[in-house]
């Protein structure tokens, strides 16, 4: 039974679907379509470049393309080079892993001074991800606010925090390491809207704060006495591991460490201050009242340069794709008939590489149960023609192999790789 399959996004949602219709349709002709010249999606763009262990989940999908059935077609965008309804025309399945690529607002004053970066661009910028890498961003010379209290917060004071020798055996980008530490910041302000206890981010990644070597973090506003609650088993473990953690940064010396991370519990954002330029940042104190944050009335500013915002992703849509506010409409993955979504375009930016792992497995099941049988679509073959009709110039497998093979050449010495970062 030959389908002809489109997965749209080669990040790991699609990469773990490609997999799974790859062993379980043998003979299949899947194309595994991307907007970059690059694979990988977020592993590449978004993993943090000192979390090397986990963007080695690259090898598994590396072998997903040793399968004859599976294509990479890099360079080519949905709603640019080819339609989201000559897609439906061309394969039998479209499966949609096309993550959540966009800020998300804070809907606050001053969100559109000089200095007010959302982290999918900041985070895309010292990752080389060719959307964001003029972003040449503002830092200093006064500290700079984090806002949110999930993992890509953390992800971003490490990276602004760590000197270059702690960067040892990462992939940081030759213009970003040169600006952030050209600034040498020494106060770093990580905002969190609840408290310690409700905290997003996960144990492994608050540990590492405590083994930074120049930062000191200093836990402010939560005694860490609150007891978590959660209905879920897992994420509660996580939160009192949490707590545990944070309890012993708070006990932690500060030698001779010259930076500062200010976590800063039970504020919220209000406004951003400056005429042009950031200038500081206003807050209010917060409280949960019947579960819901609620602002208590007290404010108080603090003194940054730069604010980042780490408070989650919405989908980009392209013409013709339904939406439900910032994800695609689905109904337990399904879109529509032969169309399906996995990943966070499908629930949001929520979950790690393996989770989403699951679930894209599942959802291929769930498309390959569904698949109607033989039909006389084109798949690949018309893809090939219609890209050609319209001159783009794609980007296959081998191609990549051949960017990764210049990167790993030129990288730096105690770096594993410089990513080219335009094509
Ligand atoms: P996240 O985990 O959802 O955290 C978002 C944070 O922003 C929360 O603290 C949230 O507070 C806060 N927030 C939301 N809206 C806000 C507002 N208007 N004002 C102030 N604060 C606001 O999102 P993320 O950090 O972007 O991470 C996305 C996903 O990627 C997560 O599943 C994360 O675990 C994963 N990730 C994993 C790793 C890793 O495994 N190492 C690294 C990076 C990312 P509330 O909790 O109060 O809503």
């Amino acid at each position: 039974m030959s389908a002809k399959i489109a997965i749209i996004g080669s990040g790991p949602s699609g990469f773990y679907a490609a997999d799974t219709f790859a062993k379980k349709l043998p003979g299949c002709q899947i194309d595994i379509i991307d907007r970059l010249h690059t694979p990988f999606g977020l592993v590449r763009a978004g993993v943090a470049p000192d979390h090397q262990g986990t963007k080695n989940v690259t090898r598994q999908f590396e072998r997903t393309m040793q399968n004859d059935d599976v294509r990479f077609v890099g360079n080519v965008e949905i709603g640019r080079d080819v339609s989201y309804e000559e897609l439906k025309d061309l394969y039998d399945i479209v499966f949609l892993a096309i993550g959540a690529s966009l800020d998300r607002k804070l809907g606050i004053a001053g969100e559109d001074l000089k200095g007010v970066y959302g982290s999918a661009e900041f985070v895309g910028w010292y990752n080389g991800h060719p959307d964001f890498v003029d972003l040449a961003p503002k830092l200093g010379p006064k500290g700079v606010a984090i806002i949110g209290n999930g993992n890509v917060a953390i992800d971003i004071v490490r990276v602004l925090a760590k000197s270059m020798e702690e960067m040892e055996g990462s992939d940081l980008c030759v213009h970003a390491e040169d600006r952030i530490r050209a600034t040498n910041i020494t106060d770093f302000y990580m905002i969190g809207r609840r408290g310690a206890a409700q905290a997003a981010f996960t144990p492994s990644e608050a540990n590492e704060l405590g083994h930074l070597a120049h930062c000191h973090p200093v836990i402010l506003n939560d005694d860490l006495t609150e007891v978590p609650e959660n209905d879920d088993p897992k994420s509660l473990k996580n939160k009192e591991k949490n707590l545990e953690i944070l309890k012993g940064l708070k006990d932690q010396d500060r030698g001779d460490k010259d930076k500062t991370l200010h976590m800063q519990f039970w504020a919220k954002p209000i406004a951003i201050l400056g005429d042009d330029q950031v200038e500081g940042l206003k807050l209010e104190r917060t409280e949960l009242k019947d579960g819901r944050v609620t602002g208590t009335g007290k404010t108080f500013e603090i003194e940054v340069s730069s604010v980042i915002s780490a408070i989650g992703y919405a989908t980009q849509p392209f013409d013709g794709l339904p939406m439900d506010g910032t994800i695609v409409r689905n109904k337990e993955g399904a879109v529509e008939a032969g169309v399906y979504v996995s990943g966070w375009a499908k629930h949001g930016p929520q979950g790690t590489i393996p989770t989403n792992r699951k679930e894209s497995m599942e959802m291929a099941k769930r498309a390959i149960d569904e698949f109607a049988g033989p039909s006389d679509k084109q798949g690949p073959s018309g893809l090939d023609q219609l890209l050609s009709e319209r001159s783009v110039e794609t980007v296959d497998f081998d191609n990549w192999k051949r960017i990764e093979q210049q990167e790993e050449h030129a990288a730096r010495e105690g770096r594993v790789r410089e990513k080219i970062v335009t094509f």
